[in-house]
C-alpha cells in the first residue's frame, strides 16, 4: 500500500542489487526457505511484535517472503548506504553466480534481530540478517540476466561484491537489459507475443503436459489446477477455492514439487502471465493509470490474461480441468486436489452440492475437505418421471429395461448436472433415461454423446451405440456439448 502511495506521489523506484550469497553463508538454503517457500507469520508472530499487523495486511495468505542483511559497522560503504536509503517501493534484483536470476519489490522494511535469528539463525561470526525486506511481486526470471553488462552500464565492479543501491536514473538506464512485459517489450526490440486463442491454448497446454509427463516437472498439472481454481473463483464468486492454500503449500502437500522449477516452463509457454513483471514495469513506462491494484490481481491467479479470459467460460474450464486431472500422477488424490483448489464437482457430470455440505474431516487441517457429490438417483421430479415414461424405462444407450418385483427401474440422468459447476436445469431437454451402469459411466465421463447422437467412449472415441431417441424427447445439443467439454473433448 505504502508503495502505491509513493508511486501515486510520483515516486521513482530505486534498485537494490542483492547478493544471494553462496553455500558458506547458506545463501541458496535461505533463498529456498524464506523467499520460495516463505515464512509463516504464525511462526514468528511473537518475535514480530508490533510489525505483525502490517505483515498480515501485506501477506493475506499468512506466508511472508523475507530477505535479510547482516548489520555493518561502516557508515559510508555501499552496503551501509543501501541499508539506509532503500525504501518500500524499490525493486530488488537477486544476484548469484554472475547472473541476476530473480526480482522482487520491497513491500516493507524493518529491523528485527529476533525475527532474523528465528528465520535464518546466525552466521559464523554470530551475526544475523536483521535488516529485513518484506518482498512482493517475486519473479524468478525465466532466463537469467548476465550481470556483467548491467554492472558495467552502472559503473559498478563485476562480479558484484556487496549489497548496492542504484538510484532511479541508474535503474532506468539498465531496463533494456531486463526481460519485460510482452507487448511493452517491443520498445526494446523484443518480440511481441500474440494473443493466445482457444485452440492455441489447448495445444500449448497439451504440449506443456506432454513435456512434463516424463517426470521432469510433476507439479505442472498441479500448479495449473491451482491457477484454474483461482480463475474459477474469480469467475464465480460463490465457488470455494481454499484461499488459504498458497501455491507453495499446495505443491508441498501433493508431491513436494518446487515452485521455482515450475514457473519457467509455465511462463515461457505463455500459460502463465508476466503479471508480476507487468507490475514491475508498468509504472516505469507510464502505463499505470487506471490499472487494477496488483494486490487484487495477485489474489486471483497467475494465468496470463488471455488464458484467464478463456477460462472464465465454464465449458473451457471443464475441458482444461479434464486434461489436467488426467495428467496428475496416480499417487495424487484427485478429488482432494480438486476440492482444495475450488474445483470440486469438475470430476463428475452431476457436480457437487453447495459448500455447506463440504464437511471438515480434520479440524487441524482445514484444507482437507471431503467431497460430497450429488446423489445420482434423482428424486422423482416431474421431468424425471416424464423421461422414464417416454422411454418406457429402457436405457437410451443399451436398451436394457431392468425388471423389479414392482415393475421396471431406470434412472433420469441430468446431462448438465444440477450441482456446481454445471448449474444445469431440471427439464426434459437436459435429461436422459439410463440404466444405472450407463448413468454411472455418463456421470464419470467414461462416455459421451456426439453431435450425431452417437454414444462413444471418452478414452478412444470408439462407438458404443446410437442414442435411442423418442420424437417427444428433445435433447439440447448445448447440454451435450457442455458434457463433452468436461470429458476433455474439443467440441
Ligand atoms: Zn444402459
Amino acid at each position: 500500500m505504502r508503495d502505491r502511495e509513493r508511486r501515486d506521489a510520483g515516486y521513482r523506484p530505486q534498485l537494490v542489487l542483492q547478493l544471494r550469497g553462496g553455500a558458506r553463508v547458506r545463501g541458496p538454503e535461505h533463498y529456498q526457505h524464506s523467499i520460495i517457500r516463505g515464512v509463516r507469520l504464525a511462526q514468528i508472530a511473537a518475535e514480530l511484535g508490533p510489525e505483525l499487523p502490517a505483515l498480515q495486511r501485506l501477506y493475506p495468505d499468512g506466508i511472508a517472503r523475507l530477505w535479510g542483511s547482516t548489520p555493518t559497522q561502516q557508515v559510508n560503504n555501499p552496503k551501509a548506504r543501501a541499508l539506509r536509503e532503500r525504501k518500500a517501493g524499490d525493486r530488488v534484483l537477486f544476484y548469484a553466480d554472475k547472473v541476476f536470476y530473480a526480482r522482487a519489490r520491497i513491500l516493507h522494511l524493518f529491523r528485527n534481530q529476533a525475527v532474523a535469528k528465528r528465520v535464518w539463525q546466525t552466521d559464523d561470526e554470530g551475526q544475523t540478517w536483521e535488516h529485513i525486506m518484506a518482498l512482493g511481486a517475486i519473479e524468478q526470471l525465466a532466463h537469467a540476466v548476465p550481470a556483467e553488462p548491467v554492472l558495467r552500464q552502472l559503473g559498478l565492479p563485476f562480479p558484484l561484491r556487496s549489497l548496492t543501491l542504484v538510484d532511479a536514473d541508474g535503474y532506468d538506464s539498465i531496463l533494456p537489459f531486463l526481460p519485460n512485459v510482452p507487448g511493452l517489450g517491443s520498445s526494446h526490440g523484443r518480440t511481441v507475443r500474440k494473443r493466445m486463442g482457444r485452440k492455441q491454448f489447448f495445444r500449448v497446454l497439451r504440449q506443456v503436459l506432454d513435456e512434463s509427463s516424463d517426470g521432469s516437472a510433476p507439479g505442472i498439472p498441479l500448479a495449473m489446477l491451482w491457477a484454474v481454481g483461482r480463475t474459477a473463483a474469480a469467475a464465480e464468486p460463490s465457488s470455494h477455492a481454499d484461499t488459504l492454500t498458497s501455491l507453495e503449500a499446495f505443491l508441498a502437500r501433493h508431491g513436494g514439487a518446487d515452485e521455482q522449477s515450475l514457473l519457467p516452463p509455465l511462463i515461457d509457454s505463455g500459460l502463465w502471465g508476466h503479471k508480476q513483471a507487468q507490475e514491475w514495469e508498468i509504472d516505469r513506462f507510464g502505463f499505470h493509470g487506471g490499472r487494477a491494484s496488483s494486490a487484487s490481481d495477485a489474489a486471483t491467479s497467475d494465468l496470463s490474461a488471455d488464458v484467464a479470459g478463456l477460462l472464465a467460460d465454464v465449458d473451457m474450464r471443464g475441458r482444461a480441468v479434464a486434461m489436467l486431472s488426467r495428467a496428475l500422477t496416480s499417487n495424487v488424490d484427485r478429488a482432494a486436489v480438486l476440492a482444495q483448489v475450488g474445483l470440486a464437482g469438475y470430476d463428475s457430470a452431476a457436480g457437487t452440492l453447495e459448500p455447506n455440505l463440504f464437511t471438515l474431516t480434520s479440524p487441524g487441517n482445514p484444507a482437507e475437505r471431503q467431497l460430497v457429490t450429488i446423489d445420482r438417483i434423482v428424486r422423482s421430479s416431474r421431468h424425471a418421471k416424464a423421461v422414464k415414461k417416454l422411454h418406457d424405462h429402457r436405457c437410451q444407450i443399451c436398451g436394457v429395461r431392468l425388471e423389479t418385483r414392482d415393475g421396471y427401474y431406470s434412472e433420469a440422468a441430468h446431462i448438465r448436472g444440477l450441482g456446481k459447476p454445471h448449474d444445469g436445469t431440471d427439464d426434459l431437454s437436459n435429461l436422459l433415461c439410463l440404466c444405472p451402469n450407463h448413468h454411472t459411466q455418463f456421470d464419470f465421463f467414461a462416455l459421451y454423446i456426439d453431435e450425431k447422437f452417437t454414444v462413444r467412449r471418452t478414452s478412444d472415441d470408439s462407438r458404443i451405440s446410437a442414442l435411442r431417441r423418442h420424437p417427444q424427447h428433445h435433447i439440447d445439443q448445448a447440454h451435450l456439448r457442455h458434457h463433452r467439454r468436461f470429458c476433455g473433448l474439443p467440441k
